[in-house]
């Protein structure tokens, strides 16, 4: 039967390279399938049966005798480069394309010479910031700074990226291999804590980052990002689903523009809005089906529409003043604000149904709204006093946040009808 072989193409040339004659690989194969990939560097997750591999120049030691169980026998004349492997009879090589081709596709949609310098720091790698996380390195994102303490757990799986495989693993490192398996030239800084507990590191971070995402469940850390971003003077991206995923929210902040607490009050500690997760949030006094109902955040699919909106959001970004084919998004995507309509449903039920909505405001669409910089806000006005250390001590209502806002084309009072 004829094998496929794939080898890398990076690896293959740096050993070319290297002083070393000879060096010990790695090998994968999925024998029903008769795929066999060999690596001179061990792969991250070594799925299939493991082989030994050796990699060698086959003008030095083609006599040599080895026990491994495949031989990547390499001769290079000038420029061409000859590849037999020994170990099976009939096979076909592939070669992993070197970083100039990986993302080849991408090339006029995206400006990937610029995502590859760009450094993208995640705050919470839930069911946002994991998809999040990937999008943006199938992109070609370069550089990731990636914050979360948490580790994934049963019910994690029903909205997040990683698999059974995963389970009990830190979420930073599950999403390190992640990005890596799309673009194994990505650098990835993990920091496997509570980024509200080290605010002089998120200071540090935020400096260095070029654009920051916000997908965690709590108010904490949006306030202390938002914070931070006002002081570094950098882009944010903040997203949620509000409870049970009946819609959802991005949030966009730019330098000199308004920022999170423009959009929701000065006091927005509280908890009445939040995405319910767990069950130890839930009062004791709620029944079964109360706490079944309220843990509900919505499905994968609820959370997908608000990720890819965090994701365009971030790209355009990134890639602003390029002239690149997802500029054209800054003609769209003008708004500070945006709301996803997802159910018609508790706070969406006296919209109108789809067929009949008109310019009526319906579900499974988004609403953008320019936000007015509050020349009073306690985070970013001139006489803005509030510190890192003040958020704990605000705690007020949140529900109140949507009539703040002061839609452009569509009212909100209209909408909450
Ligand atoms: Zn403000």
């Amino acid at each position: 039967m004829r094998k496929i072989i794939y080898i890398d193409s990076e690896e293959l040339h740096s050993f070319l390279q290297s002083a070393n004659d000879e060096v010990l690989g790695y090998g994968y194969e999925w024998e029903n399938e008769n795929v066999i990939h060999l690596h001179t560097k061990p792969l991250l997750h070594s799925f299939g049966i493991a082989h030994t591999v050796l990699f060698r120049k086959g003008d030095a030691c083609a006599n040599c005798e080895t026990a491994q169980d495949y031989i990547v026998e390499v001769n290079k004349n000038n420029s061409d480069i000859t590849v037999n492997v020994i170990g099976c009879d009939e096979y076909d090589i592939n070669y992993i394309p070197a970083k100039n081709e990986l993302y080849s596709r991408n090339k006029g949609i995206l400006e990937l010479n610029i995502l590859e310098g760009k450094r993208v720091m995640i705050v919470g790698l839930g069911s946002f910031g994991s998809q999040i996380a990937i999008e943006l390195a199938k992109a070609g994102v370069g550089n990731f700074a990636l914050f979360d303490f948490d580790r994934v757990e049963l019910h994690n799986l029903a909205r997040h990226t990683s698999t059974t495989k995963d389970l009990g693993r830190l979420k930073t490192d599950v999403l390190y291999e992640s990005i890596l398996g799309k673009n194994p030239y990505a650098k990835v800084d993990l920091f496997p804590i509570n980024i509200n507990e080290h605010l002089d590191l998120m200071e540090e971070e935020v400096g260095k980052a070029d654009i920051v995402i916000c997908g965690t469940d709590n108010n904490e850390s949006r306030f202390n990002l938002s914070t931070v971003l006002v002081h570094q003077q950098k882009i944010g991206i903040f997203g949620r689903a509000v409870t049970r995923a009946e819609g959802g929210d991005v949030f966009r902040y730019r330098p000199g523009g308004p920022c999170y607490c423009c959009l929701i009050g000065n006091q927005w500690f509280g908890q009445s809005q939040e995405e319910i997760t767990s069950r130890e949030q839930l009062p004791a006094y709620m029944s079964q089906s109360d706490v079944d109902a309220n843990i509900q955040v919505g499905l994968s699919a609820d959370i997908e529409p608000i990720c890819n909106m965090m994701i365009k959001i971030t790209l355009m970004e990134l890639s602003r003043g390029t002239n690149s084919g997802i500029s054209c998004l800054e003609d769209e995507l003008v708004y500070d604000y945006y709301m996803w309509a997802n159910r018609r449903e508790r706070r969406h039920h006296n919209w109108a149904p789809m067929p009949g909505a008109g310019s009526k405001p319906t579900i499974m669409r988004w609403y953008g709204a320019h936000i007015k910089r509050n020349e009073n806000c306690s985070l970013c006005s001139n006489s803005a006093q509030m510190d890192l250390d003040d958020g704990g001590d605000i705690i007020a209502g949140y529900s109140e946040h949507l009539k703040v806002v002061d839609m452009s084309d569509v009212s909100l009072n209209d909408l909450e009808e």
